[in-house]
């Protein structure tokens, strides 16, 4: 048994460990601004959306009004109209006048439907903008808890962070430059970032592939940095090690 082997590979499960705590912020942090970026969306999409239908709101108030003041004014006309048809005197007269009352008529008929519908449309509206609201209201609370939760989690995690950082780098300074530059390189290629892998019932516990028996062996003498040959992770066999450190 080589020490100063066995000391690098001390090294590098160090390493793996503060590089799983540091990948493990990142993780926690990762989620958060995503969701308070989407809340902040949300927000911005509701605003602009109950903004649309207010606006539709009040358009549809204002025409209805405008169409009740037409409907009042054609009402009066058509009491008009029929009071002069009493009146008349030639074949001409009447003619032009039922025309009159005809064209009233159908202004108050189209008139309160379009009443109706508008009466419909804004009823509908409000429903729409009340159930707006209260969802507005709802994501604002959520986003503010959320983005609250991640200014602290930064600040908290930042200490934490740069903590890590500074043990790395000592652990970094101990390790031979080889041995780190190929952990690093199997680490960053990794999507778990497991660059050391620990031996697990005969298998690689970074990809599981079973490895042959005299590897089992070479691996628990410690006596060379052995390499997993499907992921090329560093294999370690902590019972081995947990044995040498008795
Ligand atoms: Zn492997």
């Amino acid at each position: 048994m080589e020490a100063v082997l066995r000391d690098q590979l001390e090294y590098l499960i160090q390493l793996q460990d503060i590089d799983n705590q540091l990948l493990e912020l990142r993780q926690e942090r990762g989620n958060l601004p995503e969701t308070v970026e989407r809340l902040r969306a949300e927000i911005e999409e509701t605003t602009h959306l109950l903004d649309m239908r207010r606006e539709e709101q009040l358009n549809a108030g204002k025409e209805r009004r405008r169409i009740e003041n037409e409907v009042e004014l054609a009402k009066v006309s058509l009491k008009r109209y029929q009071e002069q048809l009493f009146k008349v005197t030639t074949n001409r007269e009447y003619d032009a006048i039922s025309s009159e009352i005809e064209s009233a008529k159908s202004l108050i008929q189209n008139g309160e439907a379009r009443i109706i519908e508008l009466l419909g449309r804004e009823e509908e509206l409000a429903a729409q903008i009340s159930t707006l609201e209260s969802h507005l209201d709802k994501i604002k609370v959520d986003y503010e808890v959320r983005d609250a939760e991640l200014q602290e989690k930064i600040a908290e995690t930042s200490d934490m962070e740069n903590g890590l950082h500074a043990r790395r780098e000592k652990i970094v300074g101990q390790l031979a430059k080889p041995v780190y530059a190929h952990y690093e390189r199997i680490h960053l290629a990794k999507e778990d970032g497991m660059g050391v892998a620990q031996v697990y019932m005969g298998a690689c516990g970074g990809c599981f592939a079973a490895i042959p028996p005299q590897k089992l062996m070479e691996i628990a003498s410690m006596e060379d940095f052995i390499l997993c040959e499907t992921c090329g992770r560093i294999l370690v066999d902590a019972d081995s090690m947990e044995k040498e450190r008795q």
